[in-house]
């Protein structure tokens, strides 16, 4: 086997420490170690230009290589097309989407300089994984620098009906680019309907009866490989959390409450502004349990230089003002809004220790926090996921409480309905959730994503 190249927009650097780096992180370079490997992508540093050279460190196996963006390449590429096009439009927020032609070529720009500055990196029998849609273009630009290695492509985010995504002026180059890759992984069987609709309807291309897609001269295999978490760290930190000092003082603040809990970055796509006003509903039409039970959500800033991130963190402050301001005792708060971002140890305590976890997102690729939740809870007294179907991960948590969280009237319900669940029926439900939770592994997905790559190419281009 050859060696394993992976390709990201930020790279987790070894000097970061695993203990910093996600789930995500570990596994990929897990993988990197095993046959060695190449880590490629952005620094995280902005500077007056853009790199000439990759800074090259060296650790053991693996080497990480990474350029600085310039000003003018960040904003265009990352804050730009990436994240104010792409990101919107992939979660069905046409409504918040930037159509500029100056971004768009900003993103085909940097694209085009990380095809330049990996090529040389690259060896031959060398296979390619590129994550997430920053990167969309990257393997059409390798492939005009004449690369021939195996080459695959994995989008986090959602991958949006055919209908939203021919809104983007660039739609049909974007679908093109994925062609030049041999695997294109998707979170789910929606995602990857839409690809193939897609690929048929607007580009003349054809799903082939064996699953594979021919299109713009070239055939891959596009298929669903949905992530997961790595089971068993959370499960012995939420098992061990009974000695950290952040749970025993949430234990110790809310004992005499039911605890609803919310992990989300402060996203759009996350649903927060619903769910304050579902959790509103829920105290008006559900009084009993006014004085009795708590929402904490936490919600990290997230891309804090893009507008509708600043206007998204203002709207969640008043709300969260006026839901308080409403209901509020002097002895109890039933909103705890908390801007910052805990370590997955914190969270894992707090997962434990919450009646509900409360995962309603509008758009969501898959939704790791509903899968850390279920995999932190005690199986004797577990809590109950309220889960929105619009969550990648709502395919495979099917025993769920599932919610549609624009319906406001029915999130309401169904946090009532959590809170007074049987401890039967919540073992029951948490059974079945842990064995999907384990059986989609973050290993697993991993695993059969490049299982899918060595198998490639699948057929000789034409
Ligand atoms: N997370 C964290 N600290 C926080 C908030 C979130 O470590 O304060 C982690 C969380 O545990 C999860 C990830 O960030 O692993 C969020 O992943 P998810 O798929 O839910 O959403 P994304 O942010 O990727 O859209």
């Amino acid at each position: 086997m050859g060696r394993l190249v992976v390709v990201s927009n930020r790279v987790a650097l070894p000097e970061e420490g695993t203990a910093r780096a996600g789930g995500l992180a570990v596994a990929l370079q897990e993988a990197l170690q095993q046959n060695g490997g190449l880590w490629f992508g952005w620094s995280g540093r902005i500077t007056a230009h853009s790199s000439d050279t990759p800074r090259i460190i060296e650790a053991g196996p693996v080497t990480f290589a990474t350029l600085d963006l310039s000003r003018k390449d960040h904003a265009e590429y990352y804050n730009g097309y990436a994240n104010r096009t792409l990101w919107p439009v992939f979660h069905y927020r046409i409504d918040l989407a930037d159509f500029t032609r100056e971004n768009y070529q900003g993103y085909l720009r940097v694209n085009t300089l990380f095809a330049e500055k990996l090529r040389p990196l690259l060896r031959d029998g060398d296979d390619i994984w590129v994550h997430d849609y920053h990167l969309i273009p990257l393997g059409q630009e390798l492939r005009r620098l004449d690369l021939r290695q195996r080459m695959g492509f994995f989008l986090h985010t959602p991958f949006p009906a055919m209908e939203v995504l021919v809104v983007l002026p660039s739609a049909n180059r974007i679908v093109h680019s994925l062609t030049a890759y041999d695997v294109v992984g998707f979170q789910t069987t929606s995602d990857l309907r839409a690809f193939h609709d897609h690929v048929t309807l607007e580009s003349g291309g054809e799903v082939l009866s064996n699953g594979l897609v021919r299109a713009f001269g070239r055939t891959l295999k596009a298929e669903v490989f949905p992530i997961g978490i790595d089971v068993q760290p959370m499960v012995a930190a939420a098992e061990a959390s009974y000695r950290l000092p952040s749970t025993r003082r949430l234990r110790r603040n809310f004992s005499e409450y039911r605890l609803m809990i919310g992990v989300d970055r402060l996203d759009y796509s996350k649903g927060l502004p619903e769910r304050f006003k579902a959790f509103e509903r829920f105290l008006e039409k559900y009084a009993g349990w006014r004085g009795k039970v708590c929402l904490i959500q936490i919600a990290p800033s997230s891309r804090p230089d893009v507008p509708e991130y600043m206007q998204i963190r203002q709207q969640l402050e008043a709300e969260a003002g006026h839901i308080n301001g409403r209901f509020a005792e002097f002895d109890w708060t039933p909103l705890h809004y908390l801007n910052s971002s805990y370590q997955r140890q914190t969270l894992a305590g707090f997962y434990r220790f919450s009646n509900l976890g409360v995962v309603t997102p509008l758009r969501d690729g898959m939704n790791l926090v509903a899968k850390e939740y279920v995999a932190a809870q005690n199986g004797d007294d577990p809590g109950v996921l309220v889960l929105s179907r619009f969550a990648g991960a709502a395919r495979e948590l099917t025993s769920a409480l599932q919610v549609n969280p624009y319906d406001l009237e029915g999130v309401a319900d169904t946090l009532a309905r959590a809170l007074d669940m049987p401890v039967e029926e919540r073992r029951d439900r948490w059974r079945d959730l842990m064995q999907a939770v384990r059986s989609g592994s973050l290993d697993r997905w991993r695993d059969s994503f490049l299982t899918a790559l060595r198998e490639a190419p699948y057929s000789i281009e034409t």
